[in-house]
């Protein structure tokens, strides 16, 4: 009885101390957003534009981002996963929540149990790159040019179960060219794009959010967009053919990022975080930014915890079978 009266107690305190904690969040402190790729690169941009139109909403907080890269942002997931659940170390992370699961025969968190959803963010079409130097300016050549070279060109991504990764598998799968390039893993594709635009690198898939200042600048060469359909208000990938009208049927990719928080964070605190993040969401600062470099910010029922929830969980029994036949794992 003494002993059940003790932990009665210490569940009060505990409860007590938690909603005190909710009442200063985020006070003086800063916050850190993890992004799990190298800086520079597109979820890096996405995490550094969304800290800032979080910040007024969070009491004028500072945002820190920190760029932890490695193994297709596993390393960084894990982090936040691991970290302090107190609200003060949230992870940005993109559709490697989903895809890293069917790839990863050791993933040290579970993607599901380890994490408070906080709202989905945005929604960001693909383009199919190549160097500068490729022989090929349309998306015809340059399928051929892939397959009569096949064996003898490198495809570079951000890690397994990188967003540019997955492209590169889905798109080889689509056409039949599966282990038709030598793929080399970057810590994000910023350094990837480095890569390409050097001419290092021969192909790459990589997010419009990174893609665009670069197709626009004539450092690379754009053959397609991975979205089902073409990108008609968007002033210069309109130009560019979708792989379902190059006769990919059925091809559509657009990858997506979250924002999460480690599991058992207070109740008060994800409540002002996601409220946060749906200020942010309407921003149309953050808007303009996005759209500008081809991406669609969430309006609808997965910038709420719950649905963002049920949404990744739908995500990940989607993209298991399509990884399972077009993929590679590691352990
Ligand atoms: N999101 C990665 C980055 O920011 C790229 C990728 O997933 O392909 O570098």
């Amino acid at each position: 009885m003494k002993a059940l009266t003790s932990v009665a107690v210490a569940i009060l305190s505990l409860s007590a101390a938690g909603a005190a904690l909710a009442q200063d969040f985020p006070g003086s402190k800063s916050i850190t957003f993890v992004v799990p790729f190298a800086a520079g690169g597109p979820t890096d941009r996405v995490a550094r534009d969304l800290a800032e139109a979080m910040r007024k909403p969070l009491n004028g907080a500072s945002i820190n981002v920190e760029n932890a890269a490695g193994a297709g942002g596993t390393i960084g997931a894990n982090k936040v996963a691991r970290a302090k659940n107190d609200g003060y170390t949230l992870l940005l992370w993109h559709i490697g929540m989903a895809s890293t699961p069917a790839l990863y025969r050791k993933l040290p968190f579970k993607p599901l149990e380890d994490f408070e959803y906080l709202g989905l963010v945005n929604e960001v079409p693909m383009t199919l790159l190549g160097k500068p130097q490729l022989p090929a300016n349309t998306y015809r050549d340059f399928e051929n040019y892939i397959r009569a070279n096949s064996g003898k060109l490198n495809l570079a991504h951000a890690g397994l179960g990188s967003a540019s990764h997955i492209c590169g598998l889905m798109w080889q799968s689509a056409v039949k060219l599966n282990e038709s390039m030598t793929t080399i893993p970057f810590g994000g594709t910023a350094p990837a794009m480095t890569n390409l635009i050097g001419g290092q690198v021969d192909v790459m898939c990589d997010q419009t959010t990174n893609t665009t200042g670069q197709i626009e600048a004539g450092r690379v060469k754009a053959f397609a967009v991975t979205t089902a359909k073409p990108l008609s208000t968007h002033k210069l990938l309109k130009d560019y053919p979708t792989l379902n009208e190059m006769g990919l049927k059925g091809f559509d990719l657009s990858i997506w990022h979250g924002l999460y928080a480690p599991k058992g964070t207070p109740e008060a605190i994800l409540k002002q975080l996601n409220d946060a993040l749906k200020v942010a969401l309407k921003d149309p600062e953050f808007i303009k930014k996005q759209e500008g470099l081809g991406a669609v910010v969430v309006t609808d029922k997965r910038m709420e915890r719950a649905q963002h929830k049920e949404f990744v969980s739908k995500e990940i029994d989607k993209l298991k079978p399509v990884i399972e036949a077009a993929g590679k794992f590691a352990d």
